[in-house]
């Protein structure tokens, strides 16, 4: 493959995310271009691009980011070679991956045809089931009728799990224990799906009890190199949403490890995929894992992964859209067998949400903020600072804190350091509950799954 070289790169998103890859590309030497929705005029992602642009006039503040052919109208107006869409947004959005191509723009991810492939999550089931990979007992199709559910959960039994075809950010998922429950359960899950993906199909899988969450990062490039940079724990999750994720994982035997990474990345050359990805499984009691979907982007906790390997993966993203080799002097990474990691590490997502009132998210004016740092500490923020405006328009991700230390007690600690050194004033966040977490017992002895929130009324107080 020929190699192009990029020198204006467009990131079509806004806050942490934007603002990570304008500091990869910076060190690259790269030009860096932001986009701003009206709502955004004075986000901080805009002023950490060499240059910006409005985009979506009159359009909400979130069309505004998903305006397709306004970013690719301001990327040819503005000479721009290449396109990170982040995570969220557009960025599994094929069609915009499509079109990037169609303008000659590189696109800083996966091509559109894995994008559709891994958007689907029936696909993806099937394609794991060709590599071999364990799947969750589940429906081989959306379902249309209640009598398809019914001979589902006859054959396999409660509890079951409906998920949205296309869904994402754990939406429109519905857990069903019992057959009375079924008819609303499908009408709430397809209504959901609706309104959140566009589709309303959905599919029926068997309800795991108590799985952790196990993440596997990949990277390709476009000449055939394919690798996995170890696993992450996300089990730590709200309504399915992950909220403090750790790797390498705790608890997890070496044997065990190896055996979902080899999994995760045996699927992964089977779709012949390029740039970055996760393949996400949940691990039972009993160490059976299973695969549950392919994320074909970056995604928000691949911080932790950056700093048990030291790659940087924003920065390999780039390089490999380039077409540079894995392998190359100017990325680096080394064969699968000596790719190592060291220490461990730990990320928090302070959200501006009321831990006190059900979560709910919290707007107005930071009237102080003060963050923690020191040794082993990694802050990726989009409007973390005193004065700023936090509106309700956009997720409630106010700082991403990362720490890393030798072992996982040390990381621990030095993340519930970090946490009580901030003061954040003005708005309500979540990081009385964060410091909870972060010391509880069973977070410390690895022992915890999925059900960890849920079931500790003492993680609110
Ligand atoms: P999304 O794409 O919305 O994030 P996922 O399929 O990745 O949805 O699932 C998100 C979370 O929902 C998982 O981490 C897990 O906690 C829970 N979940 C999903 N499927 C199952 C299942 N079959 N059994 C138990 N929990 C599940």
């Amino acid at each position: 493959m020929e190699q192009r070289k990029i020198n204006r790169l467009l990131v079509a998103n806004r806050g942490e995310i934007a603002i990570r890859i304008f500091r990869a590309a910076n060190e690259l030497g790269i030009r860096t271009v932001a986009i701003y929705s009206e709502q955004d005029n004075v986000a901080s992602h805009r002023f950490k691009a060499d240059e910006s642009y409005l985009v979506g006039a009159g359009k909400g503040p979130i069309e505004a980011y998903l305006d397709i052919e306004s970013i690719i109208e301001i990327a040819k107006r503005n000479d721009i070679d290449a396109i990170h869409p982040g995570y969220g947004f557009l960025a599994e959005n094929a069609e915009f991956a499509r079109r990037c191509r169609e303008e000659n723009i590189l696109f800083v991810g996966p091509s559109s045809e894995l994008i559709e492939k891994f958007g689907d999550k029936v696909e993806a089931r099937k394609l794991a089931m060709q590599a071999g990979i364990p799947i969750i007992p589940g429906t081989e199709r959306p379902i249309e009728t209640l009598q398809e559910a019914l001979l589902f959960a006859n054959e396999f039994g409660y509890p079951i799990i409906i998920k949205g075809v296309s869904g994402g950010g754990g939406r429109g998922m519905r857990i069903v224990r019992s057959q009375d429950e079924l008819q609303e359960a499908i009408d709430r899950a397809r209504s959901e799906a609706r309104s959140s993906f566009g589709s309303a199909a959905v599919y029926l899988e068997r309800y795991l009890e108590k799985p952790k969450h196990i993440e596997v990062q990949i990277i390709g490039d476009e000449v055939g190199n394919i690798v996995h940079l170890y696993e992450r724990d996300c089990s730590i999750q709200r309504r399915h949403q992950k909220v403090v994720e750790v790797a390498p994982s705790v608890g997890v035997s070496d044997k065990l490890r190896d055996a979902i990474c080899q999994a995760a990345l045996t699927l992964m050359k089977t779709a012949g995929y390029t740039n970055a990805g996760t393949v996400e499984f949940l691990l039972t009691p009993d160490n059976n894992f299973y695969f549950i979907e392919v994320n074909p982007r970056i995604q928000v906790e691949h911080t932790i992964t950056e700093l048990i390997t030291g790659i940087d993966i924003v920065q390999t993203q780039i390089r490999v859209a380039e077409g540079h080799s894995l392998h190359s002097p100017v990325i680096g990474i080394p064969a699968q067998a000596q790719i190592k990691h060291t220490g461990y590490a730990i990320q928090c997502r302070v959200t501006t949400e009321d831990p006190e009132n059900g979560f709910v998210p919290d707007t107005g004016r930071l009237l102080a903020y003060r963050s923690g740092g020191g040794f082993g500490v990694r802050l990726d923020s989009g409007n973390g600072y005193a004065g700023a405006t936090i509106t309700p328009f956009y997720d409630s991700l106010l700082v991403k804190i990362s720490t890393y230390a030798t072992t996982f007690d040390q990381t621990a600690r030095k993340m519930l350091r970090t946490l009580r050194e901030f003061r954040i004033r003005g708005v309500k966040t979540n990081l009385p509950f964060l410091e909870n977490v972060v010391t509880h017992t069973d977070f410390l002895s690895g022992q915890y799954d999925t059900s960890f929130i849920d079931t500790k009324p003492e993680l609110f107080r």
